[in-house]
């Protein structure tokens, strides 16, 4: 794995903060890179926890009560005090990931009564997924914002916001930019942050394809599609996007993956994903580690069939056409030409010298099959290149003059066996003490 996510949603502050540092002391020990990911629980409603999981059968019909007690068959207690006020008759109401759906059928004032349209089991506290635009609720919420503060203390690496709307929410963080701050991981899962997606992403550090929740808010049949669209503007935009929830779920009590599991990963690296996740299946799941190796080795093979020539040549003659900006002009017309040159001249690699991690980024967009190394001063932009597609990271004490500085970075890059004398190099920088613009390529030969 390269980057474990705490889920805020469940359990307690001070068993994450726990967690996060011996995950810190594990990775350190092992001599890994491991980002950290606290991901905010946001305007999510809960069901009160059942004592034992309860089978809902279709048709069988609920009473739904406002408040914070247990839930049992036939009664869900439900942590929302807008519940009577903002669902309405004919809402449909999710459960967990959205597999258990039930539809509003009756209002009597102190309860809703909802019948179920598919079934299943339910168990511990789960999500009740209500139709974004009926929640009257924020995000950041006000408890988000005490876990956030809590996990910067901690040193967290990046943060995922749920339930974002708009650039606006992302705002609401008040974090300072990457690195100094957590990356601002954007989950995507109301309809109407698909809308206003280009604010979103601008605003984020990273982009989630959050599947769950988002696959409740719009058609089952739409998801494939906004799936495909979100990751490709996101990457355009020189983010790295994730693809998260139920990639593997049969895993979490199978040896095996599905064959369509299987294919939804491949799937999910030749639409051009970043990362993938997996939730449940590591949380609960029987046997974790061997989820993990499984995915990897799934996304490691699509990796080597992936189309790296076609990738390149559509992101530039569909994505890189209208620039905002200068900064961002500077920084498209760079690294498409480090792209190009990278093939023309068989480079061995490409190098780039980076505070921030933003031209690892700004590169790693074109999917370059030159490996991209990441040289940066910084142990937060290791751990937040981390998510970064095919980046490998190297720590460089300081950053000097870009003579010296190039001269640096191939010295460190031979010594680690990443290239050898004679080797052509492309090398990206930005010159400027600004984040924001990569404006400096070298095509060298290693000394
Ligand atoms: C999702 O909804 O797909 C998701 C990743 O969010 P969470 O795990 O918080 O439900």
């Amino acid at each position: 794995m390269d980057v474990a996510r705490l889920n805020l949603s469940h359990g307690e502050l001070d068993e994450h903060i726990t967690r996060l540092r011996q995950l810190r002391t594990i990775a350190d020990s092992m001599g890994s890179t491991l980002g950290i990911m606290a991901d905010l629980p946001g305007p999510k409603v809960r069901i009160g926890e059942f004592a034992e999981p309860v089978h809902l059968d279709i048709n069988d019909e609920m009473e739904l009560v406002p408040g914070g007690g247990n839930s049992e068959k036939g009664r869900l207690s439900v942590g929302y005090d807008g519940l009577l006020t903002d669902v309405q008759l004919g809402d449909r109401l999710a459960i967990g990931d959205g597999t258990i759906v039930m539809e509003v059928v009756d209002h009597n004032g102190s309860s809703l009564r909802a019948r179920v349209l598919y079934g299943g089991t339910v168990q511990g506290r789960p999500g009740l997924h209500i139709p974004s635009d009926r929640l009257k609720l924020s995000t950041p919420t006000s408890d988000d914002l005490r876990l956030l503060d809590a996990m910067v203390e901690n040193d967290v690496d990046m943060i995922a916001l749920s339930f974002v709307r708009s650039a606006h929410d992302v705002r609401r963080t008040g974090l300072e930019p990457a690195p100094r701050g957590p990356l601002v991981v954007a989950k995507i899962e109301t309809r109407a942050a698909v809308d206003n997606l280009d604010g979103i992403i601008t605003e984020s550090g990273a982009i989630m394809v959050a599947r769950g929740d988002l696959g409740t808010e719009c058609s089952i049949q739409d998801l494939p599609h906004l799936q495909k669209a979100i990751i490709s503007r996101c990457i355009a935009l020189g983010r790295p996007a994730i693809t998260a929830t139920q990639m593997l779920e049969s895993m979490i009590t199978a040896p095996a993956p599905t064959r369509a599991e299987a294919s939804d990963v491949a799937n999910a690296v030749f639409d051009g994903t970043s990362a993938v996740m997996l939730s449940a299946e590591t949380a609960i799941g029987h046997d974790p580690a061997h989820v993990v190796a499984t995915m990897a080795s799934i996304a490691q093979r699509a990796d080597q069939e992936f189309n790296y020539e076609t990738w390149g040549k559509d992101l530039r003659r569909e994505h890189l056409t209208e620039r905002q900006g200068l900064d961002a002009a500077v920084t498209d017309v760079m690294t498409m030409a480090t792209w190009q040159a990278a093939k023309e001249i068989n480079a061995k690699a490409i190098l780039c010298i980076s505070r921030s991690g933003f031209t690892v980024r700004a590169i790693a967009r074109f999917r370059p099959e030159a490996p991209i190394l990441g040289i940066t001063p910084e142990d937060r932009t290791i751990r937040q290149l981390s998510m970064s597609w095919g980046a490998t990271t190297i720590k460089m004490d300081r950053i000097d003059d870009n003579v010296t500085t190039v001269h640096k970075a191939l010295e460190l890059a031979k010594a680690q066996g990443h290239i050898r004398t004679g080797d052509a190099v492309a090398v990206l920088a930005g010159s400027t003490a600004t984040i924001g613009a990569t404006d400096t390529l070298r095509m060298v030969r290693c000394p």
